[in-house]
């Protein structure tokens, strides 16, 4: 039983009036995920899925397509486009252009892409190369003068019998 005669006081009544004001709905910014049907925190991007289906189809997604990924990457930090990447890899019949060994463009699991891209800091994509000779003309400092020293070496070797 309440006292009689029993009187809040002015700013308790003041506080009750608003501490509901201060709760939040317990759905308020969350929304329904399509994939697991789970709340999840709505995101700027407004992507319908939580973070987890999120995560979860970029995975799968990167799985089924990996080949085409990283063909593109590759093509994308040279700066080139399918088309022109095509047209360099049909004037050059799908083989390496120093030593004309069959190229592939698909990845062997576990190991380096076949082809390579010849790039020039100045020039560059000069072509498309198998590892070995890009590795090659690399390690030779791309410079034309160590190539023609190294051919005339090659035939006239400074044989010190
Ligand atoms: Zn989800
Ligand atoms: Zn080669």
């Amino acid at each position: 039983m309440p006292k009689v005669g029993f009187k809040f006081s002015p700013e308790s009544i003041e506080r009750m009036k608003t501490s509901h004001l201060g709760q939040i709905a317990w759905n308020k910014g969350k929304k329904v995920c399509r994939h697991s049907r789970r709340f999840y925190k709505r995101t700027r991007n407004g992507a319908p899925f939580c973070i987890k289906c999120k995560r979860r189809n970029s995975a799968r997604y990167r799985a089924a397509n990996i080949e085409q990924i990283n063909f593109r990457n590759t093509l994308g930090r040279y700066r080139l486009t399918e088309e022109r990447f095509e047209m360099l890899w049909d004037s050059q019949k799908g083989c390496c252009a120093i030593c004309l060994r069959p190229l592939s463009k698909q990845r062997i699991p576990g190991r380096y892409v076949n082809f390579r891209i010849d790039h020039d800091p100045v020039t560059g994509v000069r072509g498309i190369l198998c590892h070995s000779c890009n590795t090659g003309i690399g390690l030779l400092k791309h410079s034309q003068a160590n190539f023609e020293r190294a051919i005339q070496y090659v035939r006239a070797p400074l044989l010190c019998i």
